[in-house]
């Protein structure tokens, strides 16, 4: 969100995303490296589920996230699954997601 003079106000969505992106991120080399998930993660079944605030994008260490406009434009994220590991770092990142849960 952008205030009058154009600066940018973070959401608590983004701010709560944020945070948990600094947790993940904080986590040792060691974690990254090892595998957390099995599964192919799945982000949002539909766009209700997400906001699109990026953070799944930024934490991914493979950049298999791309974030891909929907049909009015806005982005979401979409995971390549030949390059995903399922490290499963951008579902503890998605602070959206843990509030639907
Ligand atoms: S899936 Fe979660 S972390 Fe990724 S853009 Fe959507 S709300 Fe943000
Ligand atoms: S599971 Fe890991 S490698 Fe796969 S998209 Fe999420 S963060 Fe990236």
């Amino acid at each position: 969100m952008r205030d009058a003079q154009g600066s940018h106000t973070p959401s608590s969505c983004e701010v709560s995303s944020i945070r948990r992106f600094e947790e993940i991120t904080d986590s040792t080399a060691k974690e990254a490296e090892q595998p957390l998930e099995k599964e192919f993660p799945i982000l949002y079944k539909n766009d209700s589920e997400c906001c699109g605030c990026n953070a799944c994008y930024t934490v991914c260490p493979k950049d298999a996230i791309s974030m891909v406009p929907n049909r009015h434009g806005f982005l979401y994220p979409r995971i390549d699954e030949a390059v995903c590991v399922r490290c499963g770092r951008c579902l503890r990142v998605c602070n959206f997601k843990k509030r639907l849960t």
